[in-house]
């Protein structure tokens, strides 16, 4: 299967007032599959959106290679940089912060198509009612302004947004976050339909893992700015390996109280450490239950440990292992 999009040691730093950097999102390399959903799991600030918002070039990245298609996206200008801003399309977590109050929900829908030359007129309009209908909307909502509807609408609103350019890939930065529970799963199907129809990639960033589950095909974990584990999804919820990974799938309520998954709630100590001042070596070591000497020493790589299953976390490099046996023997 083709990788439509690549990260290869991704940073992006944030320098803010006297001269602090916050290192929002630091060294990500993953890739994601044509046709696939790639969930990207994390608490609050822990970069999950920037590294979306640096995909789809509103952030310019502070180093490290992104590609889609197999082209860099840094240098992208003219025809190629429409193209690219046309094929990569963004689901908003509030809709309705999203949506401009002032325009008619069918302008709202068509601004794309505006903006890449693609309809007017009487076609123009086909397609949004088109769209409108796409997403379980109907025609007499166009001519509509946004604080007309609910949040799952609005929300259905930004997705007939995104399609009316015919992209290949969507990110989806929570787009059910702020919806009622009951609507989270209407809107989830909604894409998993669109995404059968119109052979759309995803990536679904998400910070409730119970949901996130039931879309990705696999599951990237975030901690301060890394990517500490990523694998199929049914695999990660069955073997997690980092220990952060543990002590998140711990938190998720269980359907079945016989599966393995149904362990002891792991409590993690103290809070997530500042991004302009994170500890040394593994990230997660202020936290972290299996903490070892060689992790305040080095950071962990990141390896393919299993097939598909990455993880970066020394219990599972033997080098480090070793030299963990030498700090004890000192
Ligand atoms: Fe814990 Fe060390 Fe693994 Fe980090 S590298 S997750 S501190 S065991
Ligand atoms: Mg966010």
């Amino acid at each position: 299967v083709e990788k439509i999009l690549e990260l290869d040691q991704v940073k992006k730093h944030f320098t803010m007032g006297r001269g602090q950097v916050v290192q929002a999102v630091d060294n990500i390399s993953f890739h994601v599959y044509r046709g696939e959903t790639l969930g990207l799991v994390g608490e609050s600030g822990c970069g999950k959106s920037t590294v979306g918002r640096t995909i789809i070039r509103l952030y310019e990245a502070t180093d490290g290679e992104i590609k889609f298609k197999g082209q860099s996206t840094r240098d992208l200008k003219g025809e190629k940089l429409k193209q690219f801003n046309r094929e990569m399309q963004m689901i908003f977590q509030d809709p309705y912060a999203s949506l401009n109050p002032r325009m008619t929900v069918g302008d709202i829908i068509a601004e794309g198509l505006d903006i890449h030359k693609m309809a007017k007129g009487q076609e123009r309009r086909e397609k949004v009612i088109d769209l409108l209908k796409t997403v379980g909307l109907n025609e007499e909502h166009a001519d509509r302004f946004p604080h007309e509807f609910s949040g799952g609408q609005r929300q259905r609103i930004g997705i007939a947004r995104a399609l009316a350019v015919d992209p290949d890939f969507i990110i989806a930065d929570e787009p059910i976050s702020a919806l009622d529970v009951s609507i989270q799963a209407q809107v989830v199907n909604l894409m998993k339909k669109l995404q059968r129809e119109k052979g759309l990639t995803y990536l679904f960033i998400a910070h409730d893992l119970s949901m996130v589950k039931y879309i990705s095909d696999r599951i990237g974990v975030m901690y301060l700015g890394n990517l500490v584990e990523l694998a199929e999804s049914q695999e990660l919820y069955d073997n997690p390996l980092h220990p952060y990974t543990e002590a998140l799938l711990s938190a998720v309520p269980i359907p079945d109280p016989d599966s393995k998954e149904s362990g002891e709630r792991i409590i993690l100590k103290g809070d997530v450490p500042s991004p302009i001042d994170p500890p040394s070596g593994c990230r997660f070591r202020t936290r972290c239950p299996k903490a070892m000497d060689v992790c305040a020493q080095e950071a962990p790589k990141w390896r393919e440990v299993r097939p598909l299953h990455w993880v970066s976390c020394h219990l599972y490099q033997e080098e480090s292992l070793k030299k963990e046996e030498e700090n004890k023997a000192e």
